[in-house]
């Protein structure tokens, strides 16, 4: 109910989401959790960014709709996070940069159009929070942020490993992009893991290859057995403090949890797990995430795209909580 809003010239606090109380949530054009657009706040800690593109699919298309999807389901997240106890909204300044356009044509335009964006938004400072799309998108993503911190350790949440190599000889597939980032040199092979992984494969090559890659694999049913909590602490102590960056295929989550996407498979986490997961991450380097493969023609009663929106602000969260604990690390000598 309360404000987080602040117009006030001069006034260097974080400008929040959409005054509730005044306008309703539902009110209004969407951005992503009613913040403002980073273009009438200058620059932001972190830029929220769709990127309308799925020309990489190798099923259902769709996920272009996927980031504004998103944006629509997530009027109603709220300005404090009881799970994190954190304001990420006031924490840091959040903004939604709007959407990456991309030639729908050509994909290895499309991957050189988004890589450039990336680097024009991380050179200002921003930490990304990048609204898919399909899983293409990743790998420009990687280069980018691989260009400013070195090679990063890579939480995946899929259903699927997405380290084949072509795909009807295409190189830039969404089933592709960890393994080309693999090849590139950009991840840090000591802290890789798939998360959620299940379903049929074409073979058992395909892990044998992804093992040799440096992937660890945490199942789903890894997950069910063992534990969010247990999970998590696992992925923080391998992880510790390198540059991590957090890639969510919405499809790591059952189809009953998230029916609106283009690949779905049986057997999924839940979103409470996957949320679950990602609070016990707190503390970690996030310095870029995305959430992918929304595609809202198959979702039913905003399922999926609410989902994805709570994802979207558990990620916000960890990384306006590590900006601060940074800030704050620093001393007081900086304003
Ligand atoms: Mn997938
Ligand atoms: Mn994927």
């Amino acid at each position: 109910m309360s404000s987080t809003e602040n117009t006030a010239a001069g006034d260097s606090r974080p400008r929040g989401p959409v005054d509730s109380s005044r306008i309703p949530r539902y009110a209004g054009p969407a951005t992503f959790a009613r913040l403002p657009r980073l273009d009438e706040v200058g620059t932001a800690d972190v830029a929220v960014v769709g990127v309308p593109f799925d020309s990489g699919v190798s099923y259902r298309p769709g996920a272009r709709f996927g980031g504004n999807a998103i944006r629509e389901a997530s009027r109603l997240l709220r300005p404090y996070n009881p799970a994190q106890d954190a304001s990420p909204f006031a924490l840091a300044q959040v903004a939604d940069g709007g959407d990456i356009a991309v030639n729908p044509f050509n994909i290895n335009e499309a991957v050189e159009t988004v890589e450039a964006a990336a680097d024009e938004l991380l050179g200002t400072g921003a930490r990304l929070m990048t609204l898919g799309g399909d899983h293409t998108i990743a790998l420009p993503l990687l280069r980018s942020v691989a260009k400013k911190h070195g090679p990063v350790a890579l939480l995946h949440f899929d259903a699927h490993l997405d380290t084949w190599d072509t795909y009807f000889g295409a190189e830039y597939t969404h089933g592709t992009p960890f393994r080309r980032a693999v090849e590139e040199g950009i991840l840090d092979t000591s802290a890789l893991s798939h998360v959620g992984t299940r379903g049929p494969l074409y073979g058992k090559q395909d892990l044998t290859d992804d093992e040799k890659m440096g992937f660890g694999i945490v199942t789903s049913a890894d997950i069910y057995r063992r534990g969010a909590d247990e999970v998590a602490d696992q992925l923080r102590q391998r992880i510790g403090d390198r540059p991590l960056y957090i890639s969510i295929d919405i499809d790591c989550l059952d189809p009953a949890h998230a029916p609106g996407t283009g690949t779905p498979e049986a057997g999924g986490m839940t979103s409470r797990e996957l949320l679950e997961i990602l609070r016990g991450l707190a503390s970690c380097n996030l310095v870029s995430a995305d959430v992918v493969e929304v595609a809202p023609a198959y979702d039913h009663a905003e399922i999926t795209s609410v989902a994805a929106s709570h994802t979207a602000y558990e990620l916000t969260t960890l990384m306006t909580r590590r900006i601060a604990a940074d800030r704050a690390g620093e001393g007081t000598g900086t304003k």
